[in-house]
């Protein structure tokens, strides 16, 4: 008695190829074929799953912050969250700041506000300034005959130095006591 046999016509799914199938489900014309398609599969998997990690790893949130930290220093204009990375506060305080005119801000559109990072370096400086305008105290003043002799200078010359550069000063009666810091920088050079 002679097997029937079975075939069917199919095309290799590696190869292309067509060959005689004894299955219908057979999808390869050889081992090898066989084995081929599933090493490629096998590698389009893990690099998938690779991708898939990748991105878990760096959400875009992340990725947001540490690009805007350093584009904050090149950039003329920045906006008001970049502000607020930049001095480590909230938008909100920025947008009071804003309203208060402390910072100055360009309204581009009502959601859509600008501050030229100059600005905000001026408002570090006028910062400086008021730290130097706290209560100036009498030990951190010089006295005129003091000045004149440590720095050999004339008085009307103390005068219209100490004017023109606003030194700080308290009167006393009638004598002027001068910030011993400010006078210093003025002969610093
Ligand atoms: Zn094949």
């Amino acid at each position: 008695m002679s097997k029937a046999t079975f075939t069917i016509l199919k095309q290799c799914q590696n190869c292309g190829e067509m060959f005689e199938a004894q299955k219908r489900t057979t999808r390869f014309c050889s081992h090898r074929c066989a084995s081929q398609n599933y090493k490629l599969r096998k590698r389009l998997e893990a690099k998938k799953k690779v991708e898939a990690n990748t991105k878990k790893q760096n959400p875009t949130r992340y990725k947001k912050k540490a690009v805007s930290l350093e584009l904050i220093k090149t950039k003329e204009f920045i906006t008001v969250r970049e502000l607020a990375v930049l001095l480590g506060c909230g938008k909100d305080t920025i947008y009071r700041m804003v309203k208060n005119n402390e910072i100055k801000a360009v309204n581009l559109s009502k959601r859509l506000t600008r501050i030229r990072r100059k600005d905000v370096e001026n408002l570090f400086e006028s910062e400086n300034t008021n730290t130097q305008l706290q209560p100036l105290k009498l030990e951190d003043c010089y006295t005129m005959e003091q000045i004149t002799s440590k720095y050999n200078t004339s008085r009307n010359t103390i005068y219209s130095l100490a004017s023109k550069h606003n030194v700080r000063k308290i009167k006393n009666g009638k004598f002027t006591y001068y910030s011993k810091v400010d006078i210093d920088k003025l002969y610093e050079i």
